[in-house]
């Protein structure tokens, strides 16, 4: 959750702003970036989370001085506190900089105590073949996550009694208190934020209202899918507390390394084989495809190194399902590592035919080896 992007960055401002110049950028980002003008946009959301990190840092004297001195490290721990930089949800924003956004918006702090609120988002990996990141299906995962509780409804409370308003907030989930010239609001300590109090807790749930469930959740992932690769599937995270909606689940995908084919973004990479005499003479030739096979006609005097461009033969976009990458294929001229007999012969008149020199027949390697074993050592040094 924390952020390792630079505080200043983060709000645009150099290191040696003022504390109005900091607070103004502040404000101009988090206009940007409300939640409530940005409704179901996570990067926006993020980015807001990330605005409010960054201006809980630099506007504290102290915990500015230990960034500038130490950078991110200076300023860790202390989630959800006073100033403390890594909120854990964007409600903790709100119930710090309630004041703020009170003069930003013309009303208070939006904390709803004790309200539904979404669930968490949950993450799991699934490890594919290329083929099958090339095609896209539907993966059926095995996850366990929270559900409403079943035995009390979601409530916390023992079936046939209900939790009770808190006394010490008289249910509204929140003390404020004054720091500087903020209006800090924080949780309840006696209800932890809820304003209410289970006094006869649920014995499925110990009054959480939540409960675990394994479930498989069935995720389609697309055509084109690469290493690394995150799938979004909405809604099928934690439920929420108190009836909130479920959160999101994050499934990474990995795609392992294939035999034949390489991969760069959309594009396929592999080496296709062949003899002299075929690259001399011309050939034609089977090419692997991720699925089936085609044949290449390549003319005489193809050389080794020689790289055909198969449009369209590569992988799709996974976003659009469009745009389909190449096939790039490279041709390899094999040398026979030995020639005896008749492919030797014919091998050697080619020789004198191009008038290349070679080298006589060669012993064979064993031969050269009991050479080295008998004969005289100074002698053989010289060879
Ligand atoms: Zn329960
Ligand atoms: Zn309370």
């Amino acid at each position: 959750m924390a952020s390792q992007r630079d505080y200043y960055e983060v709000l645009g401002v150099s290191k040696s702003a003022s504390a109005s110049e900091i607070k103004k950028a502040y404000k101009t980002l988090a206009r940007k970036y409300h939640p409530d003008r940005n409704q179901g946009d996570d990067e926006a959301t993020e980015k807001f989370k990330e605005a409010a990190e960054a201006y809980a840092i630099l506007s504290d004297e102290d915990k500015r001085a230990r960034y500038d001195r130490f950078g991110h490290a200076g300023v860790q721990g202390g989630a959800g506190g006073p100033g403390g930089a890594g909120f854990q949800d964007i409600n903790d924003i709100f119930a710090q900089f309630g004041g703020l956004f009170g003069d930003m918006f013309g009303g208070g702090g939006r904390r709803r105590q004790g309200g539904p609120a979404r669930g968490a988002d949950l993450k799991t990996s699934v490890t594919i073949d290329l083929v099958t990141a090339a095609k896209g299906y539907k993966a059926e995962l095995e996850i366990t996550r929270k559900c409403t509780c079943s035995h009390c409804k979601g409530s916390g409370a023992e079936p046939g009694t209900t939790p009770e308003i808190c006394d010490y907030c008289g249910g509204e989930g929140q003390v404020t208190q004054a720091q500087g010239f903020f209006r800090i609001q924080t949780p309840c300590p006696a209800c932890r934020g809820q304003g209410r109090v289970i006094r006869h807790k649920c014995n499925t749930c110990y009054g959480s209202g939540r409960e675990d469930e394994d479930v498989t959740v069935t995720v389609p992932i697309p055509a084109g899918i690469d290493n690394g690769m995150s799938v979004r599937q909405p809604g099928a995270g934690d439920a929420g507390p108190n009836g909130g909606p479920r959160g999101d689940l994050y499934v990474e995908v990995r795609v392992k390394e294939h035999a034949i084919f390489k991969r760069s973004g959309s594009h396929l990479y592999c080496r296709v084989p062949i003899t002299y005499t075929q690259a001399a003479l011309g050939t034609t030739v089977e090419i692997p495809l991720i699925e089936g096979k085609d044949t290449l006609d390549l003319p005489a005097g193809t050389q080794p190194g020689e790289t055909i461009r198969l449009r369209g033969k590569g992988l799709v976009d996974p976003r659009t399902g469009g745009n389909a990458g190449d096939l790039h294929v490279e041709i390899q001229v094999l040398v026979p590592r030995s020639v005896s007999g008749e492919h030797e012969e014919l091998l050697r008149k080619l020789a004198e035919l191009e008038q290349a020199e070679v080298h006589p027949h060669q012993k064979s390697w064993f031969e050269k080896l009991k050479d080295f074993f008998t004969s005289d050592p100074d002698e053989s040094g010289k060879k």
